[in-house]
């Protein structure tokens, strides 16, 4: 089977050393196997998505002697989104919640890995139609039906998927046609990826992943979740934060191969490490 490998960035903001690394990552194993390196602009995010900062992670990928096959934008795949969400109510895996952020943070008892986890309170209830509303997993019954499943990741190995400690979790938000969940889940299959490559800041969503390609019927792939580059003070390089954007190196004159060749010794500027369990 050929190795598939996607970027998947989200045009919010620019690009960073972290992006670049993710991207490298994912282009030279599929390059390495012979096989093919997409890229997916990740814009549902309506509000926050600036259309022209696609253009610009092509120029970065590039620049970084990148090479790829670009798939469809998310917002082209809002139907995909909306009747696998609607299958998913209908079998009862989903229902309405209209909770807002400072109710869900006042009922929640503990935090789970995305905050405070949802007590439930909406399910099993009827909601006031006239309100806006999310779609949350019922993550206790999606477990009766999926039973035991495993999934595979190239440095933890065999993990049994187990996304409870999420609760039950947004798949629909309020605002967008779907949460990233969801989206990336339906696209990587849609895409036909077979190897996800993505920081260790994602690991555990893979549990949801898994558990959604069950739900789903959907092909399983394989996972490879890289270490992350961190700042002095050990927090993640974060857009708009603590990382020069690509495209100012890219603007400054910086050598863009030089630079990818340096990502993949680990050869980093003074005040960032690599940082992997
Ligand atoms: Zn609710």
């Amino acid at each position: 089977m050929e190795t598939i490998t996607r970027f998947a960035p989200s045009p919010n903001g620019h690009l960073h050393l972290g992006h670049a690394l993710s991207a490298i990552i994912a282009h030279d194993l599929a390059r390495d196997a012979g096989g093919t390196f997409l890229l997916r602009i990740e814009d549902i995010d309506g509000a926050r998505s600036r259309p022209e900062l696609a253009d610009e992670f092509r120029r970065d990928l590039e620049w970084l002697g990148l090479e790829w096959f670009e798939v469809p934008m998310q917002s082209t795949r809002i139907e995909s989104y909306q009747s696998a969400a609607e299958e998913l109510l209908e079998r009862g895996l989903l229902y309405r919640c209209t909770c807002t952020r400072s109710e869900i943070q006042a009922a929640s008892q503990h935090a789970g890995p995305e905050g405070p986890v949802y007590p439930g309170t909406c399910k099993g209830r009827a909601v006031d139609p006239t309100k806006p509303f999310a779609l949350r997993l019922d993550v206790h019954r999606a477990m009766q039906e999926v039973g035991e499943r495993i999934w595979v990741d190239a440095l933890a190995g065999s993990v049994v998927a187990d996304p409870r400690e999420f609760g039950d979790i947004v798949i629909v938000r309020k605002e967008e046609p779907a949460s990233y969940h969801l989206a990336a889940t339906l696209d990587d299959a849609a895409d036909g990826v077979t190897l996800v490559t993505r920081g260790q800041d994602l690991f555990r969503s893979t549990h949801i992943h898994r558990v959604l390609q069950e739900l789903l019927g959907l092909p399983v792939p394989d996972w490879h979740h890289h270490g992350l580059l961190m700042d002095e003070n050990g927090n993640k390089l974060a857009k708009r934060r603590n990382s020069p954007s690509l495209a100012d190196l890219r603007n400054s004159g910086e050598d863009g191969l030089l630079l990818a060749e340096q990502l993949r010794l680990r050869n980093l500027p003074s005040g960032i490490s690599y940082w992997s369990v």
